[in-house]
């Protein structure tokens, strides 16, 4: 059983000005695998009132410094990846082999495109050879709040710390209090790597409580928010009165337009995509919408690949999927799985309950709907688990509309072999992201939605500018001029 009640404040693991116990919970097992504190108000004063302080002298640290400081965290990550990867399986259920190849490396991919972005930002550049002397300089924001999930918690606590620290940014993280344990090692890396004190701080809490004490704090200058649009929208009221900036990127309902013209591994891929990490993906592709032509046979094949893909802890070598989070998740993706049988969704792998052999844990069978119609409960909602919505359609044209027609815009996906109609439809779907015949994004490339996605774009330069402001300077003289 592990105890870190400390949070880190300053350069130091500082005890909880109030002591309040957490359990972090094990799905794969129930059993509780960590103690940690969830802070108060106290806690997140101090935590903000250092990163305040930190600001001046880090905001004036020559950019070339603060990318070599913030580069160290690399070498500490490639010290200490294997812990990282056991800290991620632990907490939220990740397979562990699963944990080494995909959720940990989040860290040491993000990093290292971050400070490729890096290179790329004019601090001071002229408007314009129309307008002399005018110029426009890019400076840090000030102290953020981040508040991150537990999904994919390496990969979005270094979508955010690292280019708020990178731009000049001093932070307060916040993590899920489901998955503390990789942030902790998070903060151990800032620190060995020699962030100087306040510059990146950490205080454990839950949403009501350091969150939103977060949200509202006059000295925050801006929150950078992933997780729910519960909570995005929550956050962004609570944020209102002191006009932050705030940046969300929140869930997801992504539609997967299958054609009849799809490789032959646009089944596989797409099934596969929709249960890795148990589902818990916000870009997951939910809901795959399949060309009436090759409908019955995609049916059958997706039922065949859901059906034979495993489920187990995430100790456990192999490349089965793991639990869900936690119970309310559980219990939630069971009530999904009830509504879209009373529906009259047609079950055709997976269902409800714990999948055979299993009297504990969080698991879920990988659920295959078939015949769903666009307004069930199951085509509209986050399901955020193992749950994949299969849904027909005639025409691109109909195919084009069911996708849209979400309140949400993350990601979106298509299988085809003609290229034009992939084009056309690249442009087409509302989202922040379409990914074409499971062509992964770029290097450098971003990740953000549209609508109740929540519009942030992390990663790359984009991800960068986020925690940047520009700043007009008319009168200024440049070297050359
Ligand atoms: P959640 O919204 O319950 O919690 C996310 C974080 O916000 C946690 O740290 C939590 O403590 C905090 N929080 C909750 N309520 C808050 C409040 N009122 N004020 C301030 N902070 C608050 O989400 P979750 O269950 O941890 O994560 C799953 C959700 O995250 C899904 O909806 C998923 O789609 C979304 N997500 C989105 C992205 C993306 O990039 N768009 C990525 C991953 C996950």
């Amino acid at each position: 059983m592990i105890t870190r009640r400390e949070f880190y404040i300053n350069g130091q693991w500082v005890a909880p000005a109030v002591a309040r116990d957490h359990a972090v919970i094990d799905p794969s097992t129930e059993d509780a695998c960590a103690t940690i504190s969830l802070g108060s108000k106290a806690d997140t004063d101090a935590a903000v009132a250092a990163a305040k302080a930190a600001f001046p002298a880090w905001a004036a640290t020559p950019p070339a410094r603060r990318k070599e400081l913030v580069a160290g965290i690399l070498t500490q990550y490639e010290k200490r990846a294997e812990e990282m990867a056991q800290a991620i399986a632990l907490e939220m259920g990740a397979p562990i082999d699963f944990a080494r190849s995909d959720q940990a490396p989040c860290l040491p991919w993000h990093l290292k495109n971050f400070l490729k972005a890096f290179d790329q930002i004019e601090w001071i550049r002229p408007l314009g050879p129309h307008a002399p002397g005018a110029a426009v300089a890019l400076e840090p924001i000030g102290v953020v709040g981040l508040i991150t999930p537990w999904n994919w918690p390496m990969n979005q606590i270094a979508l955010k710390a690292i280019p708020a620290m990178l731009a000049g940014c001093t932070c307060v993280l916040k993590p899920s209090e489901e998955s503390p344990l990789n942030a902790m090692l998070f903060a151990e890396f800032c620190h060995d790597a020699g962030i100087p004190p306040g510059v990146f701080n950490l205080v454990n809490g839950d949403g009501p409580g350091v969150g939103a004490q977060l949200s509202t704090h006059p000295d925050v200058e801006m929150i950078s928010f992933t997780g729910s649009t519960r909570a995005g929208k929550a956050i962004s009221v609570a944020a209102a009165e002191t006009l932050k900036r705030v940046t969300l990127e929140l869930g997801g309902k992504g539609a997967n337009l299958l054609f009849a013209d799809a490789d032959d591994r646009a089944v596989l891929r797409s099934v596969k995509r929709m249960m890795e990490n148990s589902g818990q993906s916000c870009n997951a592709p939910s809901r795959l919408l399949v060309e009436r032509s090759v409908y019955d046979a995609t049916v059958a094949k997706a039922a065949e690949i859901a059906a034979s893909i495993k489920v187990g802890p995430a100790s456990q070598s192999g490349d089965h999927i793991g639990p869900v989070v936690n119970k309310r998740q559980w219990d939630q993706i069971q009530g999904y799985i009830q509504k879209g049988i009373d529906e009259g969704a047609r079950l055709v792998a997976g269902g409800p309950g714990l999948p055979e052999g299993f009297n504990r844990g969080f698991y879920v069978k990988p659920t295959v709907f078939a015949d769903v119609t666009p307004g069930m409960t199951i085509e509209r909602e986050e399901i955020f688990g193992p749950v994949l919505s299969i849904i027909p359609f005639d025409t691109e044209e109909e195919a084009i509309r069911i996708a849209n027609d979400t309140p949400y815009g993350l990601a979106n996906y298509v299988q085809t072999q003609d290229s034009a109609r992939a084009n056309r439809l690249g442009l087409a779907l509302k989202s922040g992201m379409v990914e074409m015949n499971g062509k992964s994004r770029g290097a450098g490339s971003f990740f953000g939605g549209v609508k109740q996605s929540g519009r942030a774009r992390e990663g790359g330069v984009w991800g960068l500018e986020e925690f940047l402001e520009p700043k007009g300077i008319s009168g200024w003289t440049f070297a050359a001029e």
